[in-house]
């Protein structure tokens, strides 16, 4: 499939046209295949005459569908050449058919009317720039190089679905240099020819080679989800149309499941959820309270220093803290090791030793050889050790 004759390599060169810029709405065309190559294994790169499967670009993700009865993967344009990449190979030559996923298509044609809606009326307000657009299945985000505040975000959103109510057209145009030179738009690039402008009356006119829908209502709804501060400016994430619909039934569920979970009415879900950790903190506090207080018991059943060098204990769960000053303590009273081991035979312990006369550096080492993993400094060291509560105290006795 690799293009080698000179007549395949002069086919290829011709420029592709670009349906999607005469209708966003076209989503099925037939095509000549110009060439088709094989990049790698179930990945076969396809120019044609003409497409409507708008590729990636200006930070938008290509179509997908499907073209002569392969799956198109991906849209790529370099250098003004599309490629179509597809899950198998198509004949240099014939004419197919392709089709365009129109419910991606034609989400994206919403959320990217949204986006327009949103960047004239910033642009407007606020004479920020949109610096930057991602928009793909997952996600909107619109990057403003100025600062904008919570009030003027709720102000913009609310004039935003104003536009949509208004039912405003959205209209396309190419207009000649001579015309162009006399237009303001946004623009990121600095085109002088074949400058394609989109225009929403009174909201905004930009220069964008991307589909949009014929009218603001299409959007449905624009919804503003989150801001955070970037790099200077703003950046927002945004729902539209269809996409804003299930962002509201997803929040909707979530606000139902949590009310039932809670057994509060759904408007007092945030009153619900503070009562909840409060008491989660209040057991927690009872709880490590308790901990300490079945430790102290549990220590209570070591024999005493006067008749044992060593101060060992093993338990199933302590609060760390609480281990630790009860080493510290022991470390003074007793004449060798103080060490408190948490956890069972089978899944082996954490613990904390402490001592005033045994060199735990040197002890480190004699442990590690044993399989503990520990480390600490002067006086005292903690980690895992593997294996039972008889061999670690069989080892600990030598020491
Ligand atoms: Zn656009």
């Amino acid at each position: 499939m690799r293009g080698n004759g000179t007549d395949e390599d002069a086919m290829s060169e011709r420029r592709t046209r670009e349906l999607y810029y005469e209708d966003g709405y076209q989503t099925q065309f037939s095509a000549q295949v110009l060439s088709c190559k094989e990049e790698r294994d179930r990945d076969f790169s396809v120019i044609l005459d003409q497409t409507a499967f708008f590729p990636e670009q200006g930070g938008q993700g290509a179509d997908r569908g499907v073209l002569g009865g392969r799956s198109v993967l991906d849209v790529q344009v370099q250098d003004g050449v599309i490629t179509h990449h597809l899950d198998g190979a198509l004949p240099v030559g014939a004419t197919v058919a392709g089709t365009v996923d129109w419910e991606r298509r034609y989400d994206f044609m919403q959320q990217h009317t949204g986006e327009h809606i949103v960047s004239g009326l910033v642009h407007h307000h606020f004479g920020y720039d949109n610096v930057g657009f991602h928009l793909s299945e997952e996600e909107t985000r619109l990057d403003f190089s100025g600062p904008i505040g919570e009030q003027d975000l709720l102000r913009v959103e609310e004039e935003a679905n104003r536009a949509v109510w208004s039912n405003l057209p959205v209209l396309v145009s190419c207009p000649e240099p001579a015309q162009l030179s006399t237009l303001s738009y946004r623009s990121k690039l600095e085109l002088k020819k074949n400058v394609r402008i989109v225009e929403i009356p009174g909201v905004d006119r930009c220069a964008c080679c991307a589909p949009h829908v014929r009218s603001t209502a299409e959007v449905g709804i624009i919804k503003l989800t989150g801001v955070m501060n970037y790099k200077g400016g703003v950046r927002l994430t945004m729902v539209c149309g269809l996409r804003a619909l299930k962002d509201y039934r997803n929040k909707q569920s979530c606000g139902e499941q949590i009310s039932r979970l809670l057994s509060v009415r759904q408007g007092e879900i945030t009153e619900g959820v503070r009562a909840l950790q409060e008491r989660l903190q209040a057991a927690e506090s009872e709880n490590q309270r308790l901990s300490e207080m079945l430790l102290e018991r549990q220590a209570a059943s070591v024999p005493g220093p006067e008749c044992r060098r060593h101060a060992l204990l093993f338990v199933e769960s302590a609060p760390q803290g609480a281990m630790r000053r009860l080493v510290n303590t022991w470390a003074g009273q007793y004449r060798g090791l103080a060490a408190i081991f948490s956890g069972n035979d089978a899944e082996g312990y954490r613990f904390i030793l402490g001592s005033r006369t045994v060199d735990c550096t040197a002890l480190a080492e004699v442990l590690r050889a044993q399989g503990f993993r520990c480390g600490g400094g002067k006086g005292y060291l903690q980690g895992s050790a593997p294996g039972s509560e008889a061999k670690i105290r069989a080892i600990l006795q030598e020491q």
